[in-house]
């Protein structure tokens, strides 16, 4: 179950599993909260978008604050529909820009990993014995190169893991309800033996309704996590544009929203 909450002026969902873990922080920002105007209003962080600088720049400040993240420890990436995930290893220098990659994994604490999106899936995960966390950007393109799985197999490989101990919170994404697509793109998941389940004809000639976070909710199922592990938001961000922004809703002239997930830990004070 999701329930949204509130810090300051942010009105975010969290995961009922994750809230139970008192070692982590996590949420999936709405648009609401920040200061950005129309049409990017109001807690915008894309920074590819046409919207002011100033104003992304201290809605992510806002961000950092009301979850209390360490200064420069906001880690998000440039995203590019890819398949790269990246790790933060600790001792490590934290990148200064945003890594190219569409997945960042690490199990240092103090380090928040976040991701933009607007309808595209945001993947938050956790190995609640290990404490490790990941985040992960699954768009069409994403989700055919499968980063849903290949998160959980490096989870597995380099740390080890077992699937039934990662719990995964698959956040809010335009819905089969609103995202039509054509024969191109249908045809990049056809060779998946359970694209009938989330690519379904469309009323129209030559279009199907693709379901996102169905698409990678069984690529995790695959990959060995219990089903009930994996917990997905129910709205639609074309549906609900009240609450998120979504390119397709919009006609592709709107912001971005912050999903993000941070391990708790000590690391801040050891090296004061
Ligand atoms: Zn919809």
């Amino acid at each position: 179950m999701f329930r949204f909450a509130l810090r300051g002026t942010i009105e975010y969902l969290e995961s009922g599993k994750f809230s139970a873990l008192d070692f982590l922080t996590h949420a999936f920002c709405t648009r609401i909260g920040g200061i950005s105007r129309q049409p990017y209003d109001g807690l915008n962080v894309g920074d590819l978008v046409r919207d002011r600088k100033e104003d992304f720049l201290q809605n992510l400040e806002m961000v950092k604050d009301s979850f209390l993240i360490p200064a420069g420890r906001l880690i998000l990436m440039k995203q590019i529909h890819g398949d790269r995930i990246n790790f933060i290893e600790k001792g490590d220098p934290l990148p200064e820009e945003p890594p190219e990659c569409d997945g960042l994994i690490t199990d240092r604490p103090g380090v928040a990993l976040g991701i933009r999106t607007a309808d595209c899936v945001p993947l938050l995960f956790v190995d609640r014995i290990r404490r490790v966390i990941g985040a992960a950007h699954a768009g069409w393109r994403g989700t055919a190169l499968g980063i849903a799985a290949q998160m959980v197999a490096i989870f597995k490989d380099r740390f080890s893991s077992r699937p039934e101990d990662i719990w995964v919170g698959v956040g809010p994404a335009i819905g089969s309800c609103c995202y039509e697509v054509d024969a191109p793109v249908r045809a990049v998941f056809s060779a998946m033996p359970d694209a009938g389940l989330f690519a379904r004809p469309s009323p129209k000639q030559d279009r199907w309704m693709l379901d996102l976070s169905l698409a990678n909710r069984l690529q995790m199922l695959a990959a060995g996590i219990p089903g009930e592990n994996i917990q997905a938001v129910a709205h639609c961000t074309a549906c609900r544009q009240d609450l998120f922004f979504s390119h397709r809703g919009s006609g592709g002239c709107t912001g971005r929203q912050i999903s993000l997930i941070m391990l708790h830990g000590e690391e801040e004070r050891k090296n004061a």
